[in-house]
């Protein structure tokens, strides 16, 4: 007899620019993942794909889509509305596809109290320190100083969501973070033993908001 076995649902947030989209990619090639592109309103970037990195919808489709209920979770996010679609993640998650999500903490918030019937892992991604965030926002978005002042300004009150999340990986060495993530998801899966420091952490914390 043919047995299902569901996928896990994996969330990644952070502080704008602490490297989720990145994370998200490379996280993407291996563990059977689906990544969840979710809706928005914002502009998109020079470099971004609509229907890949997302949908970018005027405002009154998005409205038409919260009252259809067509979002497992939504949110306002620097102005702008972001959520994700219900029907690929159950669809993915039934067929035994881990889906991978880059959605912020309201967004987490959100799917955490849905309480659905698959595994979840959360994670908070943090910068090193707040001048190499500063520079990593200012290469991404270099022709809107506004933006990074904005994000930057958002940090402060971002940071302290991490409290809520399963584990909180820093972001330095792109690889090691990775491999970082990568080795913790495995631990979940197969109830291994995790390599984490919650202490540690909350010093790192500490000194970021300090
Ligand atoms: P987020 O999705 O969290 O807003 P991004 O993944 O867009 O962040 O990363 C912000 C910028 O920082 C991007 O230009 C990305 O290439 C760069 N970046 C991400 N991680 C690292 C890293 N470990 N070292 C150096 N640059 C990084
Ligand atoms: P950006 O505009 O930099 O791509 O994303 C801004 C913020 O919106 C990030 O924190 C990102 O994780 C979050 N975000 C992206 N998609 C979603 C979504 O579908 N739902 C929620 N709640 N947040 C999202």
């Amino acid at each position: 007899m043919l047995q299902r076995k569901d996928g896990i649902m994996v969330i990644l947030s952070s502080p704008s620019g602490a490297g989720k989209t990145t994370l998200v990619n490379l996280l993407s090639n291996n563990n059977n993942f689906f990544i969840s592109t979710s809706h928005t309103t914002r502009k998109p970037r020079s470099n971004e794909i609509s229907g890949k990195d997302y949908f970018f919808v005027k405002d009154d489709e998005f409205k038409r889509l919260i009252k259809n209920d067509e979002f497992l979770e939504y949110a306002k996010v620097f102005n702008n509305y972001y959520g994700t679609s219900r029907t690929p993640v159950i669809q993915n998650l039934e067929n035994g596809k881990n889906v991978l999500f880059d959605i912020d903490w309201q967004g987490a918030d959100q799917i955490k109290n849905k309480n659905l019937d698959y595994k979840l892992i959360t994670f908070f991604l943090l910068p090193p320190s707040k001048k190499i965030l500063f520079n990593r926002l200012s290469n991404r978005d270099m022709t809107d100083r506004k933006i990074v002042e904005e994000r930057m300004k958002q940090f402060e009150r971002d940071v302290l969501h991490w409290i809520n999340y399963d584990y909180v990986v820093i972001n330095d060495n792109l690889d090691e973070c990775h491999k970082k993530i990568q080795n913790l998801i495995n631990a979940e899966i197969n109830n291994g033993s995790k390599d984490y420091d919650k202490n540690f952490i909350k010093e790192h914390v500490d000194k970021l908001t300090s």
